[in-house]
C-alpha cells in the first residue's frame, strides 16, 4: 500500500507584513496556494481555497478536481459577497493519493504559478506548468527561459481561482514509485532559489519536515521578497520500481490556452480524458471533443477509451451552479482578458516612465572630450544605455588650448542651454583669447578668430526608439 510521508514549513519573508499563502497536508492529500488581492483577501482566499480542498470527498481525480472547481466558487461567491474581499484569488497547486481503476496513483493538479516538481533517481523535473504571463510567452518561443526568470511582469497570472466562476484545472496521474519525492510550493521559493540549489536541498536524505524547512530558509536568507512556502512528500510502499517520467505520467484535462486568444481547439474541461503522456513540457494530443459523439482518441489503455469521457462525471455540475460547459470557455477567456487588459495598464505605465525618463535624458548639453577634443553633448552626464549622451559637435579645440578655467568647467561637465552657449564658452576661454564677449552671431569680436575654425554643428540625431522593456 502506497504511503506518503509529509513535511512543510511556511516563512513570511523579509518584506511581506503578513503571509497570504496557506497550507495543508492531510492523510492522502497535500495543498499549496498563493493567495492575491490586497490585504486581507489573499490570506482569505488562500486559506478558503485549502479548507474547501481539503473538506471534501477526494479519493478520485474526478473528486479532486470537483473539489478545486467547488474551491473556486466558494472563493468567487466569497469576493462578491464582502467589499474587502473583492477581487481576492488565489493560486493552488496539489498532490493526493488517489485510486485510479483499482491502483494507487498520485494525482497533480495545478492553477496559477505555485509549482509541483518531482524529485526521482537524481533527478528534479517540475510537473505543472505555470499559468503566468511569462510562463505563456516562453512556451510560445517570445521571451527565453533565461529572460523569464527576471521578467518584471512574472508576477502576472493568466489563472487563478476565484477570478471567475468556473476555472479550468489542469490534472495530471503520476504512478508513484518508492524513492520519489514531491516538492510543493509558492513562487516565493522558486524565485529566490534556482532550481539547481533547489534540487540539491531537495536530495538531502533528511526527514521531509526538516527539508522543508531548509528550502524556506534558503529562500528567505535569498531576499524573501514574497512568502515562501514549502511542502515535501515522500512516497514508500508503492511497489512499482522507479521508471521514467514519460512511462508513468499522464495529463489529463486541458492543455494551457494561448494567451492571446488563438486558440481555437475544443476544450474538455468538464470531461476527464489522457490528453498526452509524459512531462507537461511535452506536446500535448489533440484534445477530444466532449461533444462528439464518436469515442475520443486517447493515449491510455484500448478498454479506456471512449470510456472516459462518457462516463467522468461533469465537475461542479450540481443543481445550485451552472453547468460549467462550453460556458467554461468563455469564462476562462473572459478572466483571460482581465488579466491581459491588467497586464496591457502595466506596459502603458512602464511605457510613460520610460518615455519620461527618456526625455529628461536627452535634455540640456555639457562639455566633455572625445579623444583630445573638446566636444559639446547632449544629454545628461549620468545618462547611461539607450539616452547615453551623444557627442554633437566638436569645438576643434584641446584642453591644452584652453584657459584654467576652461579647463576646469569641462571637467565640471558644465551644463548649457544650446550648442552655441556651449561653444561661446569655449572659445571665450582659450589661451589665446584676451576677453570674453566673443558671439557667434555678430562680427564684433575684439579677438583674432582660434587658429582652428569651429566646425558646423552637428545636429542632434532623431531619438532612438527604447527597446522593449528593460
Ligand atoms: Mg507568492
Amino acid at each position: 500500500m502506497t504511503i506518503l510521508q509529509a513535511g512543510s514549513a511556511t516563512v513570511v519573508g523579509q518584506v511581506r507584513a503578513a503571509n497570504e499563502d496557506s497550507h495543508q497536508v492531510v492523510d492522502r492529500l497535500a495543498v499549496v496556494a498563493d493567495g492575491m488581492g490586497g490585504h486581507r483577501g489573499g490570506a482569505v482566499a488562500s486559506a478558503t481555497a485549502v479548507q474547501a480542498i481539503t473538506s471534501g470527498s477526494v479519493g478520485t481525480l474526478e473528486e479532486l478536481v470537483a473539489a478545486v472547481q467547488q474551491a473556486n466558487r466558494q472563493v468567487f461567491d466569497d469576493a462578491r459577497a464582502d467589499a474587502d474581499l473583492r477581487g481576492m484569488g488565489t493560486t493552488v497547486c496539489l498532490v493526493g493519493l488517489v485510486d485510479h481503476e483499482g491502483t494507487d496513483e498520485l494525482a497533480v493538479l495545478n492553477v496559477g504559478d505555485s509549482r509541483v516538481y518531482l524529485l526521482a533517481a537524481g533527478v528534479m523535473e517540475q510537473l505543472t506548468e505555470d499559468h503566468s504571463l511569462v510562463e505563456t510567452l516562453v512556451r510560445e518561443g517570445r521571451l527565453s527561459p533565461e529572460d523569464a526568470e527576471v521578467h518584471p511582469q512574472r508576477n502576472v497570472l493568466t489563472r487563478a481561482l476565484g477570478v471567475d466562476s468556473a476555472v479550468a484545472v489542469d490534472a495530471w496521474l503520476l504512478r508513484p514509485a518508492d524513492g520519489d519525492r514531491l516538492l510543493l510550493c509558492s513562487d516565493g521559493l522558486f524565485n529566490e532559489v534556482a532550481e539547481d540549489r533547489i534540487a540539491e536541498l531537495l536530495a538531502e536524505p533528511d526527514a521531509p519536515e526538516l527539508v522543508a524547512r531548509r528550502l524556506c530558509a534558503e529562500a528567505d536568507a535569498a531576499g524573501g521578497r514574497d512568502n515562501i512556502t514549502v511542502v515535501v512528500v515522500d512516497v514508500a510502499g508503492a511497489g512499482n520500481p522507479p521508471a521514467p517520467l514519460v512511462e508513468r505520467y499522464r495529463r489529463f484535462s486541458t492543455p494551457s490556452v494561448d494567451l492571446f486568444g488563438d486558440d481555437d481547439g475544443p476544450r474538455t474541461d468538464t470531461v476527464l480524458a489522457v490528453v498526452a503522456t509524459g512531462s507537461p513540457q511535452g506536446e500535448a494530443e489533440p484534445v477530444p471533443d466532449p461533444a462528439d459523439p464518436a469515442p475520443p482518441v486517447t493515449a491510455g489503455p484500448p478498454e479506456e477509451r471512449g470510456e472516459r469521457a462518457a462516463d467522468a462525471p461533469e465537475v461542479g455540475t450540481e443543481p445550485s451552479t451552472p453547468v460549467v460547459t462550453g460556458d467554461t470557455d468563455g469564462a476562462d477567456r473572459r478572466s483571460w482578458w482581465r488579466v491581459a487588459a491588467f497586464a496591457a495598464a502595466l506596459l502603458a505605465v512602464a511605457g510613460l516612465a520610460v518615455a519620461a525618463v527618456t526625455f529628461v535624458g536627452r535634455q540640456g548639453f555639457f562639455l566633455d572630450t572625445e579623444g583630445d577634443r573638446v566636444t559639446v553633448f547632449a544629454g545628461q552626464v549620468w545618462g547611461r544605455a539607450w539616452f547615453a549622451p551623444e557627442p554633437v559637435a566638436p569645438t576643434g579645440f584641446s584642453l591644452d588650448d584652453l584657459t584654467e578655467n576652461g579647463r576646469r568647467e569641462v571637467a565640471t561637465r558644465k551644463r548649457f542651454n544650446d550648442v552655441a552657449e556651449a561653444r561661446n564658452f569655449v572659445t571665450g576661454n582659450t589661451t589665446t583669447t584676451t576677453t570674453t564677449t566673443t558671439t557667434t552671431t555678430t562680427s564684433t569680436t575684439t579677438v583674432p578668430p582660434p587658429v582652428v575654425p569651429p566646425p558646423p554643428v552637428v545636429p542632434v540625431p532623431p531619438a532612438v526608439p527604447p527597446p522593449p522593456g528593460p
